[in-house]
């Protein structure tokens, strides 16, 4: 007999251990590990994943048959391996890891089909849409003005014809676009399968001769590929890290080998996507959010047909299914986004390195401002670090200036803009170049504060600071939707100074109207970004010649590469000082970093001004004086001492639910069963209310797991977690390595 172990994949079910069914004669030689089949369970029938086949089954009593086989394996034993590790390290039910490895598109469900038969409703079987798009001849059209996504989709027709997937992974709302110009005349498609264009149609970047310290970084990745290991390759903004990049996997690509590279979602733009076109051509399958379900699909389905060997995506691309793995990069690895929010919460640079010790290659972790962790890992051995010191332009990085802001309001100037700030940028639009004006908004919104008293209005069922609204003065709360009228004095003390803190986007535009009147001025925000192409339409007017301000958020920050900026102001370095987390001052340091580097790109150079009332802020010195030691080393001593990581290894439990006792009960509980087995150099701190205490009408509470460094902190988790009966209503929920622990 043969029998099948199939993890049961059931929506909002957390099952880890398999169970065995026996496999039907007809069936035996098509079953293998990783395929996905239906299978009774209980009443109904179920989609799992085959995780092993054996002679013979455990189970006492009678076993039940696999109905049907799915679809071909969505996993290898390698993945499988790496699964089972994810499972373990984050204590995720080993369905939910296993889910990581399945192609994008909506959780895969099994229904009866009206023959009788079992269907599988998922994207797991579907074909690839080859549909291939080419300009019609002789159409005059011509796009109006304002459809810059068609616009954008001629242009890359007029090279020749190209297939749909392809034309999305380059062109957010590309779908979309070339629906309206079919129905224009302009474009038709035709549906010839297995079309490709040839290898050669857009590789023809062109290439730089490496400097000194790019080659050497290079060499370094070659060997890491051969031998295995992790490559920290620590360069300043602008000096070529992602040539790099792209030279260590053309490597790979010429040995025929696979590599994923990691981008963050928020600079995954379609400057960040040329780049790699323009090198790779087709050989490179792009995953990102703006892409609907089935278009990710087809990216994804690219990299299983072994069509393409190189991925490049945000955090999820991490699991491709990526042929003869040799090389994984990940850009910006000190990003916080590389943590995924809900189970299975894990860390894509862990995973990462998991994945190569299990398949054999190099991780390449690229950063201007690498993370505590990474640098913790270069000083114990664990990671290879090599250096980028200098800008390939040759020319040295803006001098940084710093604004007291305190001191400027003491001299009577209630404006945002400082005096220096705003000369600074009035002869830079009158030289006719650009500048680029960065609002922090990282962790808070605006809110009011009052001068006097400090209080901050907060939200009643949220417990956190309400956001303050321009127009018609009101307060809203974003994570629940509350409202209210701004009061006109403070409610505690009665102040008149009740001023909000961290000017709004709508605020600074109107103020930069006055300033500079008459230059553009774009905002670049979560608004103005969200519809398909949004992105490629602010760049694009930013771009557009003469003097021009882009105002904007974190978005700003990264990969933005525009020669003309001469001027970089940060409004409000503030924000993220003040986040109740104690990365906080490294982030901050990281952010004022990046948002740096987008000045003095070409020739002309530039200054970086930033505004803040902390002027002597560890991270704001690091910056301004270009010694990052000034803000790490007083960060490793603070953190060795009060233990935090990397000094230590931390776990935050989260308990939420509508009723406060039962919350709070349940993380004593979770405690106390801890307490009982916790190692003598362990700590548990808490429980106690979580800093955002109340959301969404629950109650949070959290405790804190200290475990010395390299502990494995997930057995006792996974131990306790097992065996302490959780309270109805009231939901637990484990962070290994957290990224924050709000
Ligand atoms: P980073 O990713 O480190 O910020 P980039 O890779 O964006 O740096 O490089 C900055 C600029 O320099 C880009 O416009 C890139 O095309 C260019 N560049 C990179 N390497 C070289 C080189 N060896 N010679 C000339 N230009 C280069
Ligand atoms: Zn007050
Ligand atoms: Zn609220």
């Amino acid at each position: 007999m043969t029998v099948a172990r199939v993890v049961i994949d059931v929506p909002a079910r957390a099952l880890t251990e398999p169970f065995d069914y026996a496999v039907p004669p007809h069936l035996v030689s098509a079953l293998g590990v990783g395929m996905p089949v239906a299978v009774p369970f209980g009443p109904r029938r179920a989609v799992g994943y085959v995780v092993e086949l054996a002679a013979e089954s455990t189970y006492e009593g009678t076993l039940r048959p696999v109905d049907a086989v799915l679809g071909t394996a969505l996993f290898d034993e390698h993945a499988l391996e790496l699964a089972r590790w994810v499972a373990h390290e984050y204590v995720a039910p080993l369905s939910e890891a296993l889910r990581l490895f399945l192609p994008p598109g909506g959780a895969p469900r099994v229904v009866r089909g009206a023959d009788g038969t079992w269907v599988y409703e998922g994207r797991q079987t579907a074909p690839v849409s080859t549909r291939i798009v080419m300009r019609a001849a002789d159409s005059p059209f011509t796009p109006r003005s304002n459809a810059v996504v068609q616009r954008a989709v001629l242009e890359a027709l007029s090279e020749g014809p190209v297939t749909l997937p392809e034309l999305s992974a380059e062109i957010a709302g590309a779908a979309a676009a070339v629906r309206a110009l079919e129905r224009a005349g302009a474009v038709v498609t035709t549906d010839a399968r297995r079309y490709r264009r040839p290898d050669t149609a857009r590789s023809s970047a062109p290439r730089h001769a490496h400097t000194a310290e790019q080659s050497r970084a290079v060499d370094r990745i070659a060997r890491a590929v051969e031998t295995g290991g992790t490559v920290l390759l620590d360069g300043i903004t602008g000096s070529g890290k992602t040539e790099v990049y792209l030279a260590a996997i053309e490597a790979v690509v010429v040995a025929g080998r696979g590599a994923i590279v990691l981008v963050p979602e928020i600079s995954l733009t379609p400057q960040t996507v040329g780049r790699f076109r323009s090198r790779l051509g087709d050989n490179v399958a792009v995953i990102h959010s703006r892409l609907s379900a089935g278009e990710r699909f087809d990216q994804w389905q690219l990299a299983l047909e072994g069509r393409v060997n190189v991925v490049v995506g945000a955090r999820s691309a991490l699991f491709a299914p990526v042929k003869d793995l040799a090389l994984i990069v990940i850009d910006e690895e000190h990003e916080p986004s590389y943590k995924q929010a809900q189970t299975p919460r894990y860390h894509a640079r862990d995973v990462a390195e998991r994945l190569i010790s299990i398949r054999g290659g190099a991780l390449v972790l690229g950063s201007a401002t690498p993370s505590m962790e990474s640098q913790h890992a270069v000083e114990t051995g664990r990671y290879e670090r090599v250096a980028l010191t200098q800008r390939v332009g040759g020319g040295s990085p803006p001098p940084v200036e710093v604004v007291d802001m305190g001191a400027e309001f003491a001299d009577g100037n209630r404006s945002i803009f400082s005096e220096r700030l705003r000369t600074e940028l009035q002869s830079v639009m009158e030289r006719g170049d650009k500048a680029v004006l960065f609002l922090n908004r990282r962790g808070f919104a605006s809110f009011l504060l009052c001068r006097e008293c400090g209080f901050v209005p907060e939200c009643p069922s949220c417990s956190v600071s309400l956001t303050y609204h321009e127009d018609g003065g009101r307060l809203q709360c974003h994570h629940c939707g509350h409202t209210a009228t701004a009061p006109v004095t403070c409610p505690r003390c009665d102040s008149p100074y009740l001023r909000r803190f961290g000017a709004g986007t709508q605020r600074a535009e109107a103020e930069l109207e006055a300033l500079v009147p008459g230059v553009p001025i774009i905002r670049m925000d979560a608004d103005t970004t969200s519809r398909k192409g949004g992105h490629e339409s602010v760049l694009a007017r930013f771009d557009a010649p003469g003097p021009a301000v882009l105002l904007g958020t974190q978005m700003i920050a990264k990969g933005l590469d525009f020669p003309d900026v001469t001027l970089v102001g940060v409004l409000n370095a503030d924000t993220s000082m003040h986040v109740p987390d104690f990365r906080a001052a490294e982030r901050t340091y990281q952010l004022l970093e990046q948002v740096a580097g987008r000045a003095g790109r070409g020739p002309k150079g530039g200054t970086v001004i930033i505004q803040t009332y902390w002027a002597d802020h560890p991270a704001v010195l690091a910056v301004m004086r270009r010694e990052p030691a000034l803000l790490f080393d007083a960060e490793r001593a603070d953190r060795a001492s009060i233990g935090y990581p990397p000094y230590v290894r931390l776990a935050n439990v989260g308990f939420s639910g509508p009723k406060a006792p039962d919350v709070s009960e349940a993380a004593a509980r979770f405690a106390r069963a801890l307490g009982d087995l916790l190692p003598h150099d362990w700590r548990v701190l808490g429980p106690s209310p979580a800093p955002i205490a109340r959301l969404k009408n629950r109650w949070r509470w959290h405790l804190v797991l200290k475990a010395p460094p390299g502990a494995d902190i997930s057995s006792l988790l996974a131990q306790v977690d097992a065996a302490t009966p959780g309270i109805e209503g009231v939901t637990r929920s484990i962070d290994v390595d957290p990224a924050g622990m709000l």
